[in-house]
This record gives C-alpha cells, structure tokens and sequence, in this order.
C-alpha cells in the first residue's frame, strides 16, 4: 500500500463533515469548538473545559471504535483466535477507566447524579458482539487477512485531502485491499442518518481515490451501523456523483469562509456575528450551553 500523501501546514480552513454539521447547527457553538481562541471575553481554559467535555452516546462511539483498533491490530500479529471472554473483560475495564477518568456532560449539566457504568457497557458489548458477529467481519477475517499488510487501520492525522483543490478532511476507520479493489469500512453506533452518512461515504472514496491513485469504481466504502443490529449502507462511486459531491463541498466551505475575516489565516469575523440557534433541541444537547443562559 502506498504511503498517504502528506501536506504542507496552511492555515486556511478545511471542509469536514463535523466541521459543516457544527457550523449549520449553530454558528456561536462553531465559533466555541473552532475559533475559542480569539474569544476574549471568556476564559479560553473554560471553552475548552467546556468543548472536551463528552457525552453518553458519544462516549459509547469512542470506546467501541478504540477496541476495535486493539482487536484489528491484535488481528495483524496473530490469526489465533480471540478469547472472546478475555476481550470482553479488557473493554470493560476501559470502559470504567474511561468513564471515571473523562467528564459527562450529562453529569456537568445536573441532568443525572453520575453516569451508569453498566449500561454503558452493555451498549458498547452489544455494538462490539453484533460487530464480531457479522458476516462482513467474518469475510473481512477470511478474505482479506492475507494481504493484511497492506491494511490501514484508524490512520494517524485528521484525513487531510484535497477536493477540486480545497482542504478537506475525511477521516476512515478501516482501509484494506482485496483483490483489485480497495474497501474502507466505517463504524457507527449512533442512528442510521443514510443522507448525511452517505455523503460521508463519497468523502471517503474521494480521500481513498486522491491518496492511492485508485479509479473511483476500484473503491467500495461502507458504513457499518453496530446497534441495534448490524447493518450497512454501500456505494460505489464514478466520476459524476464525485463532481456533484465537490461542488456541495465548495458551496459549503464558501459559507464557512464568510464568516472570517481573513480567509487564508482563517482569522474569524467578531464573535457578534456568530449568532445563538433559535433552536432549544440543538441548545439542549450543547458543552457551551452555560454561556448561553
Ligand atoms: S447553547 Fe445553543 S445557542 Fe449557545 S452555543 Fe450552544 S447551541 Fe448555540
């Protein structure tokens, strides 16, 4: 597998899909997670206090696709295989290691007394179970495992790209080769969304195209949803749906680029400018909800 490409450091901003989400949802919760720093009117350590803080679903998310890095590349030394139960016992130690060590923002914001390390953990074995039991993890054990060398797991940056010459990051879980095609397999253990996950998939095999040289037709990228039950949405993409997916991408990073002002140095306008949602559901949900009362 060739080497991912590297880039120079350019303080321009680069489209992402959290990125997009974050901005659409509320632009004073973008101008938090992105521009804290010229913030000063409130103490920068508090922002970001505030913008590590975690959540359940979140939480989940984090520790099913951290062990599921450990068990792909406990795969690449050895095929032997996994004692199920010695695994399941190694989560769940991460599971309360993370809990206890990381602040919920459900616990922050008074709407439960502690969080319930066993219903977590419940989730993240269900997840975890319904993962190992698929047929595509199977297949991904028996047919791929010999060119295991040549698999990309959880790859080092933020998937840095370019698309039609703008930054853009798209980062994958999984990338590995099987015969002459390439498969990128995504894990998700929120709610199937299949508009916004399927755009996600075209920025995939855009990244894989762009770094491996590879025909958009040679990419299969899957997004594997692990709970309730295992399920997947997959594409293959061509030339068309990369060019209408690279014109979104440019009507979106143009909206993002009016708010600063500095474009290049990604320099943002005042904070006055980033305005409060008008929508409670999306406040309810927020880190920065205490600098909003
Ligand atoms: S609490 Fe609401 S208005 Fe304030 S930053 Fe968060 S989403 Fe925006």
């Amino acid at each position: 597998m060739k080497e991912i490409r590297k880039f120079d450091f350019t303080s321009i901003l680069g489209w992402s899909i959290s990125r997009y989400d974050t901005f659409q949802s509320c632009k004073r919760k973008y101008y938090y997670t992105y521009y804290a720093k010229y913030d000063s009117s409130l103490p920068r350590q508090k922002i970001d206090e505030l913008k590590k803080m975690t959540s359940i679903p979140l939480e989940i998310g984090n520790i099913v696709h951290k062990t599921i890095e450990v068990f792909l590349k406990r795969l690449l030394k050895s095929e032997d295989e996994i004692d199920r139960k010695r695994f399941l016992d190694y989560v769940h130690r991460k599971t309360i290691n993370l809990c206890n060590t990381k602040v919920f923002a459900e616990v922050y914001y008074n709407e439960i007394p502690k969080i319930n390390i066993d219903e977590v953990f419940d989730k993240v074995k269900n997840c975890l179970n319904n993962f190992l039991n698929s047929e595509r993890f199977i297949w991904v054990t028996k047919e791929t495992v010999s060119n295991k060398e040549n698999w990309l797991i959880e790859p080092d940056g933020y998937g840095e790209t370019r698309i039609d010459k703008m930054k853009a990051y798209c980062k994958v879980d999984f990338l590995f080769p099987v015969d002459n095609k390439l498969f990128i397999l995504d894990w998700k253990t929120g709610k199937p969304h299949e508009e916004k996950h399927r755009k996600q998939l075209i920025g995939y095999s855009t990244w894989a195209s762009f770094h491996f040289s590879k025909d958009l037709t040679d990419i299969v990228s899957i997004i594997a949803y692990l709970q309730p039950t295992y399920s997947e949405i997959e594409i293959i993409v061509n030339e068309f749906d990369v060019q209408e997916f690279s014109l979104q991408i440019k009507k979106e990073t143009e909206e993002m680029y009016l708010f600063c002002h500095n474009i290049e140095e990604n320099i943002p306008k005042d904070k006055e400018e980033f305005t409060k949602t008008n929508n409670q559901n999306i406040c309810n949900y927020c880190n920065f909800r205490e600098f909003c009362k």
